[in-house]
């Protein structure tokens, strides 16, 4: 089919170190260009590649063409499916079927399904380096003339702060390059004229999310990921031994992946570049914290090391010369484990696979943009929005905190990472320390309630573990109420140790038990135990029930004072239904278990034949779950309570997998993933469609179901459920201490509460907001469970893009 000529010929190349969610970005990238009628391209070996281009006489052009004549609505789409040779990238033998070789050839244009399938894949497949050649005005020069020469003037490079670097010198250095290329005869007045402006984008591929003015750097998750399996791993033998480990983390200017790994794990001790021991001897400092620890009867000690760890004088403080420490001074037998590569490896988290989705589009969109006005721009992320910002001024940003660690000037450092990492590093502080004093004087210290409520969720075990651990700080008491309302009934009632909350981090499901009734089962009593046990706040940690018991609660401080104190819900739940945030607890966690089965049945789908699985998830009447797990599994189809099904949509559908199964390669089998919310359709449902499917595959497509229940509630949390629990936690604390100041005083002991001492906190793009119950409400689709907006409900067409489900439908 004859296409108009493309938009734009756009490149993409993967730089630096590698990084999981690299393979995501060229996916997006290559899928939006062809999209938005470009021809794609990607380079391999990073900017090596670009100097190298190809050899002379090298023959470019289409490989495969689809195989059987179908029609398309975009003809690009068509002319570019299974155009490259992607697929022989991915095997690494570099050898084409025609016999052709890729050896020599390093700019090689790619269609839609040469990246079929990169999601899921660990690392880069298209290869990166670090290219000494590229930091030379020849080498650039040399790269210029291989774009030039297959026509290429578009580049999204994904890469750490020095390979963003390299973009903005190549592109600010273009014109001079152009013109030299054109002195020097190499490229026609037609070829300089035509490529006058290189347009250049820049992603952040980088496991230790050091790049400013972006929340998190593509990889970095994964890393985390791979960190804390480790350490959940290390924590068993460690107790098991009664051992002291130290583990090393990367990081050599930036402790971001040692820090966070603190806090999701629970470790005792973090030695981190841009927060060096105060103390003149933190040897002592950190003998100190252990030995408190193993005096209340700690069977395990973890300390997390990075890399480039120092003391305040710059001196690197090494993982054997603590082991030594911890032996000499405290007599522990103790073993360092240094993580090494193993953190970069594996695959790539659901954080992972969504944001290089998210960015991939957003490159693609500001190199279209681009003018030779416009700066060059680094797409980041912002909450949970992609936004563009100038890539040098990120750069710069990044660079002035190596500066300012070298100059040791670590509050300038600090105050250069973005406000999440400096709370994080007080949450550490608050919920690793077992202070001999606490912070507080008896008349400012509280008893303070925790109760679980409705279906368990990941994260919610490490919220309370993290209250419980601020409690103890500061001398307040930590009370646990098991089994929800209907525990606080029969009083299962206790007052929390310190160490019996010590390896919840890693736990999923409840450890205190939860249930979904509701307070109003008998809102007299409840106020009697409320008094009975003298609860001076209440921290509700669960989903839909625990905000609507907080609405109760709050209503029901009319008639009974005993719930004039602070009530506060932390939203924690697989659906993420609470009206408002747009982060519950668990959710994160759900993902990843909704992918993991994904790939698993993705694998097994494509093993004998060509199937398409029906995959049903949790989530009730809110389709958050299923269309982010589409999202980050590569789902062809996802159906959700919002979008409903429809008889037309299902037609629409069959004739989308028809045909798409038409334009597969013959004798290859493909698995195809759909994903349906367990209420998307009373009537369509997914047993009914799954035979639908199989009817109407017939030979060329067989069709399977697969319900995945409550395993999305399972597992171990994810490092970053655990990390928002801990954050999150301490804000509530926050708040129920300015809260409880306003109460009475032994002089007038009626108790009194503002309406907004009864709130749900809630994570809005990168704030954290508190909102008031009563005004909850007006946001709240009580009949159907969940929020009236869903941020994530533009997804979908994401999601179908991706696809191509539009264009072939
Ligand atoms: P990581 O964070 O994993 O180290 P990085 O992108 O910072 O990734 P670098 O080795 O610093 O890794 O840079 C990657 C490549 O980018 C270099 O090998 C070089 O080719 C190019 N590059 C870096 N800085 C410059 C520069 N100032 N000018 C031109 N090219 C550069």
């Amino acid at each position: 089919m004859a296409s108009t000529g493309p938009r734009m010929k756009l490149a993409v190349l993967t730089s630096g170190g590698d990084s999981a969610g690299m393979n995501a970005v060229v996916r997006a990238v290559v899928r939006a260009g062809i999209n938005q009628g470009c021809e794609t391209w990607v380079v391999r070996e990073g900017y090596e590649g670009l100097v190298r281009g190809n050899i002379e006489g090298f023959q470019t052009g289409p490989s495969r063409q689809p195989h059987t004549e179908v029609k398309v609505k975009n003809p690009n789409l068509l002319d570019n499916l299974g155009f490259g040779d992607g697929e022989l990238l991915k095997d690494g033998t570099g050898d084409l079927p025609s016999g052709r070789t890729l050896k020599g050839r390093y700019i090689v244009r790619v269609g839609w399904d040469d990246v079929r399938g990169w999601m899921g894949e660990g690392g880069t497949l298209i290869g990166t380096a670090r290219s000494k050649t590229f930091r030379t005005e020849e080498g650039r020069l040399a790269a210029a003339f291989n774009m030039v020469k297959e026509g290429i003037d578009a580049l999204v490079v994904c890469g750490g702060d020095g390979s963003l670097t390299g973009a903005d010198v190549f592109r600010s250095e273009w014109p001079k390059l152009i013109a030299t290329l054109k002195d020097q005869g190499k490229i026609s007045a037609e070829q300089a004229e035509e490529h006058g402006h290189l347009r250049i984008v820049g992603l952040v591929g980088s496991i230790d999310n050091d790049m400013s003015l972006t929340d998190l750097t593509i990889g970095a998750p994964t890393a985390l990921h791979r960190i804390c399996e480790s350490i959940d791993n290390i924590n068993s033998t460690a107790s098991s031994h009664s051992r002291a480990f130290v583990v090393e983390v990367m990081g050599r200017h930036c402790g971001w992946l040692a820090l966070m790994a603190a806090v999701s794990s629970g470790a005792d001790y973090l030695l981190i570049p841009e927060s060096p021991p105060e103390e003149d001897s933190w040897e002592d400092a950190m003998c100190g914290k252990i030995h408190r620890h193993r005096d209340v009867g700690k069977r395990k000690t973890i300390v997390l090391v990075a890399e480039g760890a120092c003391d305040k004088n710059l001196k690197p403080i090494r993982s054997d010369y603590v082991k030594e420490v911890l032996e000499q001074r405290l007599g522990l037998d103790t073993r360092v484990t240094t993580l090494g590569h193993v953190q970069r490896g594996g695959k790539p988290c659901a954080l992972d696979r969504i944001l290089p989705t998210l960015q991939g589009v957003e490159a693609v969109n500001a190199l279209l943009e681009s003018t030779p006005e416009t700066p060059s721009y680094m797409i980041g992320m912002c909450g949970n929005k992609v936004k563009r910002v100038p890539l040098m001024e990120a750069v710069a940003t990044t660079q002035a905190v190596a500066q300012a660690l070298k100059e040791k000037d670590f509050k300038r450092a600090m105050s250069l990472r973005d406000p999440e990492f400096v709370e994080c590093l007080e949450a550490f502080f608050a919920t690793s320390g077992l202070d001999r004093t606490p912070y507080l004087s008896p008349p400012q210290r509280m008893r303070v309630a925790i109760m679980h409520t409705g279906a368990p969720s990941g994260g919610m075990n490490a919220a309370t573990r993290a209250i419980v651990r601020y409690c103890f700080r500061m001398g307040h008491t930590a009370i646990a109420i098991q089994n929800g309302f209907l525990g606080l009934l029969d009083d299962s009632v206790y007052d929390f140790a310190w160490l019996s909350v010590d390896n919840w981090m890693a736990k999923g499901g409840s450890e205190l038990g939860t249930n979904r009734t509701l307070p109003d089962i008998d809102l007299g009593a409840i106020a009697a135990k409320f008094q009975q046990h003298s609860f001076d706040a209440l921290i509700m940690i669960g989903g839909f029930e625990a905000f609507t018991s907080l609405t109760i609660l709050e209503e029901g401080r009319k008639h009974y004072p005993a719930f004039r104190i602070p009530l506060v819900h932390l939203p924690a739940t697989i659906s993420n239904n609470v009206p408002v945030t747009q982060h519950s607890l668990g959710c994160d966690t759900s993902l990843n278990a909704l992918l993991e089965a994904c790939d698993a049945i993705k694998q097994s789908a494509q093993a004998s034949r060509n199937r398409v699985f029906v995959v049903e998830t949790q989530g009730g009447k809110c389709g958050y779950l299923a269309t982010m797990g589409a999202l980050a599994a590569g789902a062809v189809i996802v159906y959700t309570p919002e979008r409903g099904i429809k008889l037309d949509s299902l037609r629409d559908d069959v004739k989308y997998l028809k045909r798409r199964y038409a334009m597969d390669v013959k004798g290859r089998n493909e698995g195809r993933i759909v994903i349906r919310n367990e209420m998307s359709s009373h009537v369509y449902t997914t047993e009914m469609i799954t035979k639908m499917f199989k009817e109407e595959g017939g030979t060329q497509f067989d069709s399977r179901s697969a319900s995945l229940g409550h395993t999305l509630q399972g597992g171990i949390p994810s490092p970053i459920d655990r990390a928002r629990a801990v954050r999150l936690a301490l804000k509530c604390m926050a708040f129920v201490e300015e809260h409880h100041q306003l109460q009475p005083t032994s002089q007038s002991p009626v108790k009194q509460s503002v309406p907004e001492s009864a709130a749900v906190i809630t994570v809005q793009g990168s704030t954290v907001k508190w909102v008031p119950a009563y005004e909850m409400i007006h946001h709240a689709d009580v009949k159907n469970r969940k929020g009236k907006h869903g941020w994530w409900e533009e997804n979908v067409e994401l999601v179908e893009m991706m696809v191509a489900r539009p264009q072939i439908v």
